[in-house]
């Protein structure tokens, strides 16, 4: 894609586990800077749009285009060289952390440069320390996931993502395993990213966060995009009647 596209494109994403029809056609546009909030019912499909952008999963269908890279169109053969040219623009934090439980926290953070990308281990080192001294977490360098809190532990999620410099941040559900009260500093990471303007698609059912946060909200139920917009209209005035319903309950 050209240098005036979106960073991100998908078009007609389709996905099937079996007989179970999970993506039916999705389609995003992402600018520069832009943070997407994906919210809709449990079982919708939104972990696996964020699985398949990521490389995760193999969709059946459709088109992933990052500018400055090909059309990886997923209805014909996709070379393996494009499959991960493309899991390399975007870096996930999971919904449980997936922190290596045998590893230091620094060492969680520097795996993926060192061991994926190659890049030399003093930088790798260096670049975390900078970034775990940003989420306040410098002095548990050398610590075990199993000594920090759940919300220790998604902090330093994150920056095992940041720590792979992408283009694109995807989130799935980061706050959802949470203790309630945890559940703020993981938040305000992620609004400190919003405001450096990272682009990110966040799936969350912290909808009053994603008013907040997000410049588009993305309904999805069934596998489709239901409704699309800014947020105030998604989730206040919603015109779509399942979306209505589903932002009553929440809300
Ligand atoms: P959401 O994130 O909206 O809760 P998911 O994308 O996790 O939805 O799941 C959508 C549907 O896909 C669900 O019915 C789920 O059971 C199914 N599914 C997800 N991953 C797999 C898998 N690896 N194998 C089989 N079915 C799956």
């Amino acid at each position: 894609m050209s240098p005036a596209d979106p960073l991100l494109r998908v078009t007609g994403l389709q996905k099937s586990f079996g007989d179970n029809r999970v993506l039916s056609s999705i389609g995003l546009d992402l600018a520069d800077g832009q943070v997407l909030a994906l919210v809709g019912p449990s079982g919708s499909g939104k972990t696996t749009v964020l699985r398949c952008l990521n490389g995760l999963e193999t969709p059946d269908g459709g088109t992933v285009a990052f500018r400055g890279g090909p059309d990886v169109d997923f209805g014909t053969k996709v070379a393996k060289k494009e499959a991960l040219a493309l899991r390399d623009r975007s870096a996930m934090v999971f919904q449980n952390y997936n922190l290596f439980p045998h590893m230091t926290v620094l060492e969680n953070i520097i795996e993926g440069p060192v061991q994926v990308q190659k890049r030399p281990r003093r930088e790798a080192v260096v670049d975390a320390e900078r970034l775990l001294e940003r989420v306040g977490l410098a002095e548990k360098r050398d610590d075990h996931p199993f000594n920090l809190s759940g919300g220790q532990q998604q902090r330093v999620g994150i920056v095992r993502a940041l720590a792979l410099r992408p283009d694109l941040l995807l989130f799935d559900e980061p706050t959802s395993a949470l203790d309630p009260e945890l559940v703020g500093e993981v938040l305000t990471v992620i609004k400190e990213l919003a405001e450096e303007k990272w682009t990110m698609v966040i799936v969350t059912h912290e909808l009053a966060f994603a008013r907040e946060v997000a410049d588009e909200v993305v309904f999805m139920d069934g596998g489709v995009v239901v409704e699309h917009g800014h947020p105030d209209q998604v989730l206040r005035n919603p015109r779509e009647e399942r979306t209505r319903r589903f932002v009553q309950r929440l809300l």
